[in-house]
């Protein structure tokens, strides 16, 4: 399998929860490696155009004001097939269908409020990781 990287985001219920390392911990021991990070309080433009894909979705206002309303950990992580092994250890994006152990299962309540953001395809972490960090941000592969 190759190496990916993924763009990961821990949202504002996780953190207000104090479950930053517990979920950091997740990738660590799944094989996936942080390589870059940090925290921040997103405005509703950096939420908006984050989640522009869904721009004309009922729930979009919900979604920037919820993104907006504390801040976020993000994240790139880099693995044997990271993207769909993030996607694992997320869950399903509803945490009620979410498969029991999974992220979204254990910290997260509603579909609204679901405890991580994780990169669906290569274009979309491709796109998502140059949105949030500078090529200089993002460490070297590490051995
Ligand atoms: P994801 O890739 O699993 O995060 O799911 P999507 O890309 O489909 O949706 C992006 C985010 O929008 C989700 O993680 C939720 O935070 C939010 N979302 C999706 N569906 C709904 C919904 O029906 N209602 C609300 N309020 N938020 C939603
Ligand atoms: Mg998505």
């Amino acid at each position: 399998m190759a190496v990916e990287r993924t763009l990961s985001i821990i949202k504002p219920d996780a953190v207000a929860k104090n479950v930053i390392g517990e979920i950091l911990t997740r990738f660590e021991k799944a094989g996936l490696r942080v390589v870059a990070s940090k925290m921040v309080q997103l405005s509703e433009r950096e939420a908006g155009g984050f989640y522009a894909e869904h721009k004309e979705r009922p729930f979009f206002k919900d979604l920037v004001s919820f993104m907006t309303s504390g801040p976020v950990v993000v994240q790139v992580l880099e693995g044997e097939g990271a993207i769909a092994k993030n996607r694992e250890l997320m869950g399903a994006t509803d945490p009620k269908k979410a498969d029991a152990g999974t992220i979204r299962a254990d910290f997260a309540v509603s579909i609204d409020e679901n405890a991580v953001h994780g990169s669906d395809s290569e274009a979309s972490a491709a796109r998502e990781i140059a949105y949030w960090f500078a090529e200089t941000e993002v460490s070297a592969r590490i051995r």
